[in-house]
């Protein structure tokens, strides 16, 4: 934690953990356009734009893996899940098309690697998450691992695959998005070595536990292999991942890439309130001790914290970080079950997850004190138990400065073989969605690229990506290989 004075009431007390219950019952120029309909114009100006490769035959591989799905009709693909094991399956064959060895872990990453003129050199990693969440777009993970396979492929055409300086892996991991285990970064903490081999033991909402699942899947998923999934720093040289913007910076700037300077830090929470059960005819409304109405009285204190969080916190004048909290403070109610939900009953109990970001992590932790204290005396009012469970915590974290300097000349790059010699600032932009970069980060040195999307929108089938932003990218990761690595 920072040293810094900043938040006044959270510095007052130790919070170590939210586990209690309550008391009571418990830049863009003209020039940006030029990028924009690069692909008009692209044959004409560039010889080396592998378009084959790097835009058509990415995009319709993102349209085929975007076609497997558990469910008919939409886009499901939760960790280890049939459609998942499928998806590896493909990815590997694309891996295998583009010259890397490959394999599958028993945290079901699929691995594909080329060790280059130095099998022993430490590696660079790139990659990004095959599993989606429920009735997403095909972009989201997808187009990371497929950028990375196409410009090695087309590296492996063009007979440069086996010089490359260091050897390079792409992973796609497993699980990012956290839906079946509600726990995330399982496939990237893995391999970054922060996740604990307890986590073996967490189940899903049928009860299985994840090592049940993971021993259904491979052989020998035992603690001692768990860990045995994390690399050794020594042994690799960085990690690269390219990701769809998932908002709307981009977009809006005209231009198809940006570099990420760093990603927000991240809390979730279970909200667990129990009060008293009854007959919706008969229990008087002074006798009540309803949970529902106690849920959604917390949920407005959250968006009134998150909207305005400097009417509940006091600071002091020299707080830093007061800026990066109030700009990139934001805070989500996505999923809520109440039992026994029927109609004529006052729900006994009501369950609530939040997430809240921010780019700062000692304003998220006085954020987290100061929401927890509220809700506490919310539910002490109301005479509900009111249980608050931190689930998963992720500190922000900044990408490297040398790698994202490097992404950022290899956009360049991607734009001029697209469209002249254009003059364009690549926007470096700040993440509040998780990627797999952050578990890495506790690993090796990362940085990222990110990837116009229209509308901005993402977690959705309305997410998309132009065929030649894919385009842009593939060429900026061929850029970014042939100059560096
Ligand atoms: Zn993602």
């Amino acid at each position: 934690m920072a040293s810094s004075l900043c938040f006044l009431p959270f510095l007052l007390f130790v919070v170590s953990s939210l586990v209690s219950s309550s008391s009571s019952s418990s830049s863009s120029s003209s020039t940006a356009t030029d990028v924009l309909h690069g692909g008009e114009e692209a044959e004409a100006v560039g010889h080396d734009l592998h378009r084959e490769y790097l835009r058509d035959e990415a995009a319709s591989r993102l349209n085929e893996l975007g076609k497997v799905s558990d469910v008919n009709g939409y886009l499901e693909r939760t960790f280890l899940s049939p459609a998942s094991v499928r998806a590896a399956n493909v990815i590997r064959q694309w891996m295998e098309d583009a010259g890397l060895r490959t394999w599958v872990d028993i945290m079901g990453n699929v691995h594909g690697r080329v060790d280059g003129i130095n099998a022993s050199a430490p590696a660079l990693l790139m990659g990004s998450h095959l599993d989606t969440v429920v009735d997403a777009g095909k972009f989201d993970g997808a187009l990371g691992i497929i950028s990375a396979i196409s410009a090695l492929k087309v590296l492996k055409v063009t007979e440069k695959l086996e010089k490359l300086k260091h050897p390079v892996e792409v992973i796609a991991f497993s699980d990012e998005e956290g839906v079946r285990f509600q726990s995330t970064f399982l496939g990237s903490a893995a391999i970054a070595g922060i996740l604990p081999a307890a986590t073996l033991n967490i189940s899903d909402k049928s009860g299985r536990t994840l090592q049940e699942v993971l021993n259904d899947n491979t052989v020998g998923a035992t603690e001692d292999n768990f860990i045995k999934l994390k690399y050794q720093p020594e042994s690799v040289w960085g990690y690269v991942e390219v990701h769809i913007e998932q908002g709307p910076v981009l977009e809006s700037a005209g231009i198809p890439l940006g570099v990420v300077k760093g990603i927000a830090g991240q809390t979730r929470l279970k909200v667990t309130v129990s009060g008293s059960q009854g007959h919706a005819g008969t229990v008087p409304m002074s006798m009540r001790r309803d949970p529902m109405a106690a849920a959604a009285e917390l949920i407005v204190l959250l968006e009134s914290i998150c909207k305005h969080p400097q009417e509940f916190l006091s600071y002091d004048d020299d707080c830093s970080s007061v800026e990066s909290l109030f700009g990139s403070l934001v805070c989500t109610v996505g999923e809520i079950s109440l039992w026994p939900s029927a109609s004529n009953v006052i729900p006994g109990q009501v369950t609530f997850t939040i997430d809240l970001r921010a780019m700062d992590d000692v304003g998220r932790e006085a954020v987290l004190y100061e929401l927890s204290a509220r809700m506490y005396n919310i539910c002490d009012r109301r005479s509900v138990s009111c249980v608050i469970e931190r689930k998963h915590d992720a500190n922000a974290v900044n990408c490297d400065s040398e790698l994202s300097l490097q992404l950022q000349s290899a956009a360049l790059t991607a734009f001029r073989k697209m469209a002249g010699n254009v003059d364009v600032d690549v926007p470096k932009l700040m993440s509040g969605a998780g990627h797999d970069a952050m578990a890495m980060a506790h690993l090796t040195k990362m940085g990222m690229l990110f990837v116009r999307c229209r509308g901005g929108i993402s977690h959705s089938p309305a997410e998309h990506v132009l065929d030649d932003d894919i385009w842009a990218a593939g060429l900026a990761v061929l850029a970014f290989l042939e100059n560096h690595v």
